[in-house]
């Protein structure tokens, strides 16, 4: 498989060049030159097939030849080696639980796999290409949730060093144990700033040429093919434990950067039944609006609840275009996208938990009401299920506040909560970031 930059302006790339660039060199998002379909046995036989062979089988085509077939499985396998339940709530509506991972989030999928894929092409020595070293650095800036799933994805991976920025005093109490904790070749820097100052030092670095050319840079975000491609998964996971097949479910997806639910769309298009699909969105409604305007807007970003969603110009969203091939009204056939607001958000938590005794997330609960909004609305009675993105206990302060009920913390946060945090403090200050980047290499 190759891939193309959506700005058109760059060389197509293969699956492992695109991998390690992140981004194409014109600004581009990668998107692959066409979709491929799933064999028919993988959907009328799901029920029978392992979940490491159905991700094996999915992701194959977009890997080419490029990673060893005993690599790639291994690769998936330790992407996917955690349950993945697809949980009734109600009569019509399911919660497609993908919290269980060791971070808590949906976003361990992507990191898990992208980190194995890099952490290949290092020691094959694909990533020096600047001949000057054989390791690379991962430099990441997160308000909270990616920083975690990076950290753990690339721990302990031979060739990789991490480094997470932070923003001092921002981030809750769990992520900030989940950042800080690992040690080995993660390396924390607590940031006297905000997120913002964060992702202008990561910015400022990647366009340093001195340091550049003594550390191979790359970074982790979402737009990365090897993230966004392996969240296809669980929407095949999801089906096989869907049990009507005759009646393809509605799928909600509470959406910040677009990236999950495009896999979504991704998986459907290469054979995956689904009914329809909405984005589920907060307070930041730039889709939404585009769904009724046709006119993109893109806003800056308004704080709510549901913080990993606070987007205003979702990166992924160029792609469904894509996949649509700019057609409008095929867009709106098979995709819906609707906006909630906090206090919406909290009385569906309360709500939930009182009738259904479910505790969701602020995340979760987003797309729960965006989907029970969206089935009340079809003639016919519909069944949906939502995806549930991070566990209630990421976000207790929110969630115990609201439910007025303390919830359990895992065993797994149970134990880094007594962990001892070591992270660099820094001031927001170029200079000092280069100082510690250029004594880890
Ligand atoms: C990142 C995140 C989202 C948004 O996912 P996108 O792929 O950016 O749309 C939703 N919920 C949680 C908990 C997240 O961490």
């Amino acid at each position: 498989m190759n891939y193309y930059s959506l700005n058109k302006q760059s060389p197509i790339a293969s699956f492992k060049e695109a991998t390690i660039l992140g981004q194409a060199p014109d600004k581009g998002l990668y998107f692959p030159e066409f979709i491929p379909q799933v064999d028919k046995d993988l959907i009328s036989n799901i029920e029978n097939i392992s979940n490491e062979e159905i991700a094996f089988r999915v992701i194959k085509p977009y890997v080419g030849n490029e990673i060893r077939e005993d690599e790639l499985f291994r690769i998936v396998s330790e992407t996917v080696n955690f349950s993945i339940p697809l949980v009734k709530v109600n009569e019509q509506i399911s919660s497609l639980e993908l919290f269980h991972g060791p971070t808590l989030a949906f976003k361990d999928i992507g990191a898990r796999f992208m980190s194995r894929c890099l952490g290949q092409f290092v020691r094959e020595g694909q990533a020096a290409q600047s001949g000057q070293t054989d390791k690379v650095t991962v430099l990441v800036a997160t308000s909270g949730d990616t920083g975690g799933a990076v950290a753990n994805g690339f721990y302990d991976v031979d060739g990789v060093d991490v480094v997470i920025l932070y923003p001092s005093g921002k981030v809750s109490s769990v992520q900030e144990k989940q950042l800080t904790t690992l040690g080995k070749n993660i390396h924390a820097l607590e940031v006297n700033g905000t997120f913002d100052d964060c992702q202008q030092l990561v910015k400022q670095a990647f366009t340093d040429a001195e340091l550049n050319q003594q550390l191979f840079l790359t970074s982790a975000n979402s737009i990365n093919v090897a993230r966004w491609l392996p969240q296809q998964f669980y929407y095949f996971f999801a089906y096989k434990q869907w049990k009507q097949k005759d009646q393809p479910p509605v799928i909600a997806v509470p959406s910040g950067n677009f990236g999950n639910i495009c896999a979504g769309i991704l998986a459907h298009m290469s054979g995956l039944p689904v009914k329809h699909f909405i984005a589920a969105c907060n307070a930041n409604d730039v889709v939404p609006n585009f769904m009724q305007s046709q006119s993109y807007q893109p806003k800056s970003a308004i704080a709510t609840i549901s913080n990993a969603m606070d987007v205003g110009n979702p990166s992924n969203f160029v792609r469904i275009l894509e996949l649509f091939h700019q057609q409008f009204p095929q867009l709106k056939e098979k995709f819906s996208s609707l906006s909630i607001s906090d206090d919406e958000t909290k009385a569906t938590m309360k709500r939930v938990f009182n009738d259904f005794g479910y505790i969701l997330d602020p995340h979760g609960a987003v797309g729960f009401l965006a989907l029970e909004q969206y089935l009340t609305n079809e003639p016919s009675l519909q069944k949906g299920m939502f995806l549930e993105t991070a566990h209630p206990v990421k976000f207790y302060d929110v969630v115990e506040d609201v439910l007025q009920h303390t919830i359990e913390l895992p065993d797994a946060v149970q134990a880094i909560m007594h962990k001892p945090k070591a992270a660099t403090f820094i001031d927001a200050d170029y200079d000092a970031l280069k100082e510690v980047l250029k004594g880890i290499s």
